[in-house]
């Protein structure tokens, strides 16, 4: 493959979370910089594949922790799947943790951001 500005490369968007085709933007040596993305235009150093788990805990961890800025157990409501929720409200879990509603999956369920990870949990059983 030809490597250089303005040339397409295969690289990990970061932004669509894929492997896209990305156009070279800048280079050290012979090494690919920066491209962006050629399905969604963002631009981000270049990857040559998905990132490593770790690195997808890392992101998620971020994720949590702004959607919970600001926020604590004060203004949370304890879980019972008796109880409906909206999206966007924090929600306490005796064994979970703190979480974030950010889905509605049916009317019986929703999508629950904890620090461990995403749950789908019942609603208004
Ligand atoms: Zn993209």
């Amino acid at each position: 493959m030809d490597i250089a500005i303005g040339k397409h490369v295969d690289g990990w968007c970061t932004r669509c979370k894929l492997v896209l085709r990305h156009t070279i933007e800048s280079m050290t040596g012979a090494k690919i910089k920066r491209t962006h993305c050629n399905t969604c235009g963002a631009q981000h150093a270049h990857r040559a594949g998905p990132p490593r788990a770790r690195d997808e805990q890392k992101i998620y961890a971020s994720k949590y922790a702004a959607l919970l800025r600001g926020r604590t157990e004060s203004a949370s409501r304890p879980y019972s799947r008796s109880v409906r929720f909206m999206v966007g409200e924090v929600i306490s879990h005796t064994t979970l943790g703190l979480g974030i509603v950010t889905a509605e999956r049916e009317r019986t369920k929703i999508d629950i951001l904890f620090p461990d990870g995403q749950k789908v949990l019942l609603q208004g059983c």
